[in-house]
């Protein structure tokens, strides 16, 4: 007999677990969670873990704050401290970019978010020894900072398993369910067992076109490759807020252990990988790339050294926004796309879908579920920056 549940969300990263989470917290435990490998063993375990509200696109800045609140108040809620750093968080513009960052700016401050302009002289203070020569302007986010996904994705995994969410792992989804009229009941697993379900959650990140298609669900998302380096100054990086260097295209991040984590964010010419199968470094054109922007920007480190270098894959939709809702076919719900911002915002997106699953609608404050819509694509209405950056493509 197959097995039966309300909802069945498949894949356990960290939308997935904060999906089942939010269902739980609001008392609805039938939930089981199918992961084909184990827990965040996706592109969760790849994540930078960057919380920063600077966003050109109201709904992904409010849904960010409402990130910030949750994994500072991590403890009270979960029981656990999801190990968020408020380090801060700025964002560096060059003069061709001082409008955008000036109304991105007056745009989060209507949404309540915590942000100041800094001078260059609380920069020089902020992140010593940087060279600040071709910076125009700064916004600085003090509340925002660093968490470590896989922490926070097995966090909402623990919690929800103490409400009473079943998890499986080493549990592959081969197929879709689909019922007459196009209804998608259910799931067949690779072992063969299928599992019958009110309501089923595709929250399976780069691995999502593949099972959509199926059932006749076009997903839009592609595997694009974001290569990472790890970096040790010769000495450990004092404590240093979260630098986004739009004047370089390149994002910095001080590690727990005193490394850098740097990332690059010049997407001009995205190249696009098979999730399942990637070398797992950083080539040298992007090694030597990142080592020649980082040099410009803190050209005083006494010794540095590449410790290690990885590489994962954004999710990306076309306008570089996830898709959250109903897809068009009945019983399938989509939460896809993240294009590299699914962590600060996971909390929200826990609670968006619980909300659009129970009641149709959200309390999601400045939070317009729309904006996510699947259809969108389809009628030529991307979502996209308000305010965008000159040379920093859309993800912003
Ligand atoms: C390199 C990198 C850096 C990033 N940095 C940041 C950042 O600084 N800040 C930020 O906010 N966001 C960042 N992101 C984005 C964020 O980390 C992701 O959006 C988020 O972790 C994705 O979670 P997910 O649950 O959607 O996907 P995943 O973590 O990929 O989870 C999907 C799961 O589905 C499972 N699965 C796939 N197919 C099946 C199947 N057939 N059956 C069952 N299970 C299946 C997979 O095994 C996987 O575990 C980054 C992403 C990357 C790749």
């Amino acid at each position: 007999m197959a097995e039966t549940t309300k909802f069945l969300i498949i894949g356990g990263g960290l939308e997935g677990l904060a999906i089942a989470w939010s269902l739980a917290d609001r008392g609805e435990t039938d939930v089981l969670v199918l992961e084909r490998s184990t827990l965040c063993s996706g592109m969760t375990g790849k994540s930078s873990g960057v919380v920063r509200c600077h966003y050109g696109t109201p709904s992904l800045a409010a849904m960010s704050w409402y990130g910030v609140d949750v994994f500072t108040r991590a403890t009270e809620i979960f029981g656990d401290d999801m190990a968020f750093r408020p380090c801060g968080y700025v964002v560096g513009v060059g003069e061709n970019n001082v409008a955008p960052l000036e109304a991105n700016v007056a745009m989060q401050r209507d949404l309540g978010i915590a942000v100041d302009f800094i001078a260059h002289d609380k920069m020089a203070e902020l992140w010593p020894g940087m060279n600040l020569d071709d910076f125009a302007a700064f916004a600085y986010e003090p509340l925002s900072g660093r968490g470590e996904a896989y922490i926070t994705g097995m966090a909402f995994a623990a919690s929800a398993r103490k409400l009473g969410v079943k998890i499986r792992q080493g549990a592959r989804v081969a197929s879709l369910l689909q019922g007459s009229g196009g209804w998608v009941h259910g799931a067949v697993l690779a072992n063969g067992d299928e599992v019958h379900a009110d309501h089923v959650i595709l929250a399976t990140g780069p691995w999502a076109p593949e099972l959509a298609a199926g059932v006749g669900v076009d997903i839009p998302v592609k595997a694009q490759r974001a290569q990472l380096v790890l970096i040790h100054q010769g000495e450990p990086t004092p404590e240093v807020p979260v630098l986004s260097d739009l004047a370089g295209l390149q994002y910095l991040c001080r590690e727990p252990n005193g490394e850098l984590l740097v990332g690059n964010s010049d997407h001009a010419a995205p190249e696009y990988i098979d999730p399942d199968n990637y070398v797992n470094r950083a080539d040298e054109k992007a090694i030597e790339k990142n080592i020649g922007k980082l040099e410009h920007r803190l050209p005083s480190m006494p010794d540095p050294r590449i410790t290690s270098s990885y590489v994962g894959a954004y999710d990306v939709t076309p306008d570089y926004n996830p898709i959250i809702g109903p897809s068009p076919v009945a019983g399938l719900f989509l939460a896809t796309g993240f294009s590299g911002h699914g962590f600060k915002i996971s909390p929200a997106v826990g609670t968006l879908v619980a909300d659009l699953l129970l009641e149709g609608s959200t309390q999601l404050p400045n939070v317009d579920p729309d904006d996510f819509r699947y259809s969108r694509f389809a009628e030529n209405d991307p979502l996209i920056s308000l305010h965008p950056y000159e040379g920093a493509g859309e993800m912003r």
